[in-house]
């Protein structure tokens, strides 16, 4: 029987790897130009700090986990996102006692059982980051601004920021009595999981994508319209900053994010044309996480970024990302002392950061030469006894067509350099 990839997982393919390569290393840079450092971890952690990280009234927790127990009936979970994670790594490695704030970058894989859709995955893949210690607008405007970064860098102009502020406890509590004064009289017109929502965090009905509910939604209260004077100085200051840098946004109030950690700034990135699966990346600062999740009460803010959408939106708006560039040469051989040979001149141009190849499949001369073609080799060499004998061989550009009588001791040395001299331009 042949067995498929699960629903909502897909190979990466080697046709395609360049693409994400390349975002992943222009996010790498990028992070690192910011000050912000790679971390790693794990794939599944225990099902509670998920529980309590992301929040047992979300649909994260609530329908989309893979969750499960471990042959020790310990209950574990593939992580559904990174900031848990972050903060549980954060608490764990005492990294609250180093100069703050501390600025992490990850790139992962996430897991969730979703609805499989284009841009919707089971297993998936983010680019996030989080800095973890400081409190003010500044540290939120150079999160947003990572982002911004990025988009230009690769070229996507229609991406717009929206950004919103979701209170603190403070101003959340009187404010989420409105809220639920105002839906009380509209219960029975909402959705199931709107009447749940009302009693265990009503926040969440904002984010209904259920069409009968957002009618009534369309006319609630808003948080923005309520906020202490901490949070309206603090948003203030974000709106401010992003200005100073140059950075286009629209204030969207009713942005309330997907988990319950969100205090203050909630952000996102959304795709012009992206349809229901136009959110790009959503963000926000989580000042109670650290200390929901047993550390000391420390503030932070991050945000992750869908890989695959990301992908989509440029392919949307007519990005490409070149393949990289061809391998750089083919030594064909007729002989086995010419194969012993060939072996040894690419293991030794390999070692020059020359991307060499010989014939593996014991082809014949014209074989090898129509696949030296097909791979797009920048030259070939040929090598029989002949060459051996004389110490001479052809070497062939394959672009030009030009053909060169070289001594096979220098071609290891002539190519190093050509390909030394390629690299320099390209930087
Ligand atoms: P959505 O509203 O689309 O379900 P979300 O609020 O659940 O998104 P977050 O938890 O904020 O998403 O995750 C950050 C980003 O990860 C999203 O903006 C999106 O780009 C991406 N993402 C989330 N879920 C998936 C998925 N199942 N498949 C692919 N990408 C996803
Ligand atoms: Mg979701």
């Amino acid at each position: 029987m042949k067995i498929q990839a699960p629903k909502g997982t897909r190979d990466i393919l080697p046709s395609e790897i360049h693409r994400w390569q390349y975002v992943s290393n222009v996010f790498a840079g990028l992070c690192d130009c910011f000050g912000y450092k790679e971390i790693r971890i794990p794939v599944f952690e225990h099902t509670e700090l998920f529980q309590r990280g992301v929040g047992d009234t979300t649909d994260i927790v609530q329908k989309e986990m893979y969750t499960f127990d471990d042959k020790g009936g310990r209950s574990v979970t593939l992580r559904p996102e990174g900031t848990a994670g972050v903060v549980r790594s954060y608490i764990e490695n005492g990294m609250y006692s180093l100069p703050q704030p501390i600025k992490l970058y990850y790139d992962i894989t996430a897991y969730r059982y979703e609805n499989v859709q284009k841009g919707r995955y089971r297993e998936f893949h983010q680019f996030g980051v989080e800095a973890l210690g400081a409190a003010g607008p500044e540290i939120d405007v150079e999160i947003i601004s990572i982002l911004y970064m990025f988009f230009e860098k690769l070229g996507l102009k229609q991406t717009g920021l929206n950004i919103n502020s979701i209170g603190c406890p403070a101003c959340r509590k009187p404010y989420l009595e409105k809220l639920k004064e105002y839906f009380r009289p509209l219960l029975n017109t909402l959705c199931a999981d709107c009447n749940n929502r009302f009693e265990k965090n009503p926040l969440r009905i904002i984010d209904c994508k259920n069409e009968g509910c957002k009618r009534f939604i369309e006319g609630a209260p808003l948080q923005l319209d309520n906020l202490c004077d901490e949070c309206r100085i603090h948003f203030a200051g974000l709106k401010a900053g992003l200005e100073n840098l140059g950075i286009n946004y629209k204030i969207d109030s009713k942005i309330v994010r997907g988990l319950d950690y969100y205090t203050r700034t909630v952000f996102e990135f959304v795709s012009e044309k992206g349809g229901s699966q136009g959110t790009i990346c959503g963000g926000g600062r989580y000042d109670g996480l650290v200390e929901m999740c047993g550390g000391p009460s420390v503030p932070g803010i991050g945000f992750a970024l869908g890989v695959e959408r990301l992908l989509m939106e440029l392919d949307i708006q007519g990005v490409t990302i070149e393949e990289p560039q061809a391998p750089d040469i083919y030594i064909a051989t007729l002989g086995q002392k010419a194969v012993d040979l060939a072996m040894d001149m690419v293991y030794k141009l390999r070692g020059c950061g020359v991307k060499a190849e010989t014939d593996l499949m014991g082809r014949s001369l014209k074989a090898q030469m129509k696949y030296a073609d097909k791979k797009r080799f920048s030259y070939t060499i040929v090598i029989g006894d002949d060459e051996i004998e004389a110490g001479k061989g052809v070497l062939k550009d394959m672009r030009t067509g030009d053909q060169k009588d070289v001594s096979l001791d220098s071609v290891v040395d002539r190519l190093k350099n050509q390909v030394k001299e390629r690299d320099a331009a390209a930087r």
